[in-house]
């Protein structure tokens, strides 16, 4: 089965709730090893994704991508600005003109988080976005992945990819700059990235098939 484009209106709201929801707590985790602006970045670029939802959904995963990318470089700001446009911006590339099954938009995805990788001179490991992004590329390819049951697994990744993040001493971003201070906390980056896919796997599960 191949998911369409007509779900992104309910994708973009769907991630939106999830960080005002928790707007809060991941402001506190940047305000502990980075400088507290994350959340607000995030919802900067959501508000305008929010605007374009409804004509995002008439194009295909390719050009949405692609007008996601731009929105995200534009209005985001930040280290994750530039981080997240890029991943779209890659997966715009990547799909073509493809349709996308799973296992279709899981090597999108993929490849999209090494265009990450490549843009922050950033590996798994470092305490940031990656250590959710690279665990969930990984698990999205494997063989327990299945859109029957694959995607509950999805959010278990996320979340203990956030977690890995507690003990990790950053090396990258800002928090690098706390060096040994930024072990015991969770990147916000993480935090966020995870939130957001928790989001997009319940309305993919809830989908049609
Ligand atoms: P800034 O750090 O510029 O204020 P944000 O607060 O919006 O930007 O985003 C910070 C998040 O970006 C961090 O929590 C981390 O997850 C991620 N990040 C920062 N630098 C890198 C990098 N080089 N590679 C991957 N992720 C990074
Ligand atoms: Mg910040």
């Amino acid at each position: 089965m191949t998911y369409p484009t007509t779900l992104l209106p309910q994708l973009i709201e769907a991630v939106a709730n999830a960080i005002d929801e928790n707007a809060e707590a991941v402001a506190a985790l940047d305000q502990a090893i980075g400088d507290g602006d994350h959340v607000i970045n995030l919802q900067r670029g959501l508000a305008a994704l929010l605007a374009q939802r409804e004509e995002l959904g008439l194009l295909t995963w390719s050009a949405a991508w692609q007008k996601m990318g731009m929105t995200l470089m534009s209005t985001v700001g930040g280290a994750s600005g530039s981080l997240l446009g890029t991943l779209f911006l890659e997966m715009a590339k990547a799909a073509a003109d493809q349709a996308l099954d799973l296992k279709g938009f899981a090597v999108v995805f993929a490849q999209g988080v090494e265009a990450m990788k490549r843009r922050g001179k950033s590996e798994a490991g470092e305490k940031t976005m990656l250590d959710v992004l690279v665990p969930v590329a990984v698990y999205l390819q494997s063989d327990a992945c299945t859109a029957a049951e694959g995607l509950t697994g999805v959010q278990a990744v996320a979340i203990a990819g956030v977690e890995s993040t507690r003990a990790m001493l950053a090396t990258k971003g800002r928090a690098a700059f706390l060096a040994e201070r930024s072990v015991g906390h969770i990147d916000a980056g993480a935090k966020s990235c995870q939130l957001m896919i928790c989001a997009i796997s319940a309305v993919l599960s809830a989908a049609p098939t």
